[in-house]
C-alpha cells in the first residue's frame, strides 16, 4: 500500500456514526483524522441538488476553514419506479423525529398508488447511492460514487442497519439490509464501492 501524499484529514461531518465509518476505514493508511465536529466546523445546509454536489459542498466548507483536506460523503436510496425519490432527500422523508418505519411507508405507499395508475405491479428495483469527496485546501475537487442495485420487499424485515435498510434486497441476496450480517452488508454497500474507488485513486 503506498504513502498518501497527506498526513492529516478532517472529516467533514457531524454525525457520530459517519465520523466512526470513515475513521476505520481510513484505518489502514496511517492517517490523522480528525472530525469537522471537533474542530467545531459548522455544518453547511446542504442545497445542491444531486449526491456529489452536496459531498463537496461538505468537504469544501471544511477545508477552506481548517486548511487541511477534507473528505464528506452524502448517500441515499434511489427508487427507479418513482423517478429516483427520495433520493437526495432520503433522511427529510424521515421527518424530524427521523422515523423511518414512516419513510419506508410512504415508499410504499406511492408505490402501490403507481401499481393502480399502471393497472399492474411496477418495479420495485431500487439502488442506494452514496458520493464521496475529497477537497484540498488549494481547491482541488474529487469525487467518487458507489452504488448498491436491489429490490424493495414489504413489511420491512430485519432489526439490524439503518435507515432504510429492512426495506432493501440487495441483488442476489434474499436477506434484507436489516437481516445480512453488518460484515456481509459493508462488503456489498454503496459505501464501500465508493470507499473502494476513492482510496483506488489517492493511495494505488
Ligand atoms: P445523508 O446524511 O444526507 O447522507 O443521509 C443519508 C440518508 O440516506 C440516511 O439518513 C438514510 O436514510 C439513507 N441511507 C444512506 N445510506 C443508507 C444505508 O446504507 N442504509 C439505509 N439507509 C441509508
Amino acid at each position: 500500500m503506498s504513502k498518501p501524499r497527506f498526513s492529516k484529514l478532517v472529516v467533514a461531518s457531524h454525525n457520530g456514526g459517519k465520523i466512526k465509518e470513515i475513521g476505520d476505514l481510513l484505518l489502514p493508511f496511517c492517517l490523522e483524522v480528525v472530525a469537522a465536529r471537533d474542530l467545531g466546523l459548522i455544518e453547511p445546509a446542504e442545497t445542491e441538488k444531486t449526491f456529489v454536489g452536496n459531498a463537496i459542498l461538505k468537504a469544501r466548507a471544511a477545508a477552506e476553514v481548517s486548511g487541511l483536506p477534507a473528505i464528506a460523503d452524502d448517500s441515499g436510496l434511489e427508487v427507479s419506479s418513482l423517478k429516483g425519490k427520495p433520493g437526495i432527500f432520503s433522511a427529510r422523508w424521515a421527518g424530524p423525529k427521523k422515523d423511518f418505519y414512516l419513510a419506508m411507508k410512504k415508499i410504499n405507499n406511492k408505490l402501490r398508488a403507481a401499481d393502480r395508475r399502471a393497472q399492474r405491479r411496477v418495479s420495485r428495483s431500487a439502488r442506494f447511492v452514496c458520493a464521496l469527496a475529497i477537497v484540498w485546501p488549494t481547491g482541488k475537487t474529487e469525487s467518487f460514487v458507489g452504488t448498491v442495485d436491489g429490490d424493495l420487499c414489504w413489511p420491512p424485515r430485519g432489526e439490524r442497519g439503518f435507515g432504510y435498510d429492512p426495506i432493501f434486497l440487495p441483488k442476489k441476496n434474499s436477506l434484507t439490509f436489516g437481516e445480512l450480517e453488518p460484515e456481509l452488508k459493508h462488503a456489498i454497500s454503496h459505501r464501500a464501492d465508493a470507499f473502494q474507488k476513492l482510496t483506488n485513486s489517492l493511495f494505488r
